[in-house]
């Protein structure tokens, strides 16, 4: 597989803005006015909540409106585009579909690409020389150690990312989730779920 991974993507971290912001944190941790901590947890809220919440309205929207999930999976970037959410030019996002019988899991296997429109910044793990090898390797294994279990009988598909094709998984519907809106379906959508290393949540029945 020869993706391009070194194209305009590895710019986009350090755009003048990226820059400018590494700058001033920097003089507010010199000047002790912030601490590396706070710094390190607000980038963990974006990888982890902020980020992945454009991804999680698009998943909410695709398992409530069929229609919309037939587009999303016909043409993942217009789709998302309708919900407001683009992403740099020339890259394309794929959306894949899990099914009972189906997982997709998400890699970048040379770098680091990433459906950042939907998905925000990449966790660090994602990063990892470890995911990137073994993801393709032996998903299986990895998948079970972030907690998911598949069947022997449900395939897995492992997708290599690259500078000009991002993808993003959408999972599938969680059961007993029948009654619930799209705002709340949303909040059952986790970054994990939409790169494949994980399902999406259940819901906590009221008690
Ligand atoms: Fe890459």
């Amino acid at each position: 597989m020869s993706g391009n991974h070194s194209g305009e993507h590895h710019l986009e971290p350090q755009s003048y803005p990226a820059l400018r912001a590494k700058a001033i944190e920097s003089l507010l941790i010199e000047k002790g006015l912030l601490s590396t901590d706070a710094i390190d947890a607000r980038v963990q809220a974006y990888e982890q909540d902020i980020g992945p919440l454009n991804g999680a309205k698009v998943v909410a929207r695709a398992w409530t409106d069929a229609e919309y999930r037939n587009r999303l999976l016909e043409d993942g970037t217009s789709a998302i585009g309708e919900l407001g959410f683009y992403g740099a030019q020339g890259a394309e996002i794929i959306v894949l579909e899990n099914t009972p019988t189906v997982h997709n899991v998400v890699v970048c296997t040379l770098c680091s690409c990433y459906p950042w429109p939907v998905l925000g910044l990449p966790p660090r793990w994602y990063k990892s020389d470890a995911y990137r090898a073994r993801a393709v390797i032996e998903p299986r294994a990895v998948l079970k150690e972030f907690g998911l279990t598949l069947d022997e009988s449900v395939e897995v598909r492992v997708w290599d990312s690259n500078s000009d094709i991002r993808y993003m998984v959408l999972p599938v519907r969680p059961e007993g989730t029948e009654h619930l809106d799209e705002e709340t379906l949303a909040e059952l959508v986790t970054r994990d779920s939409m790169i494949g290393v994980a399902n999406a949540k259940t819901p906590t029945p009221i008690a």
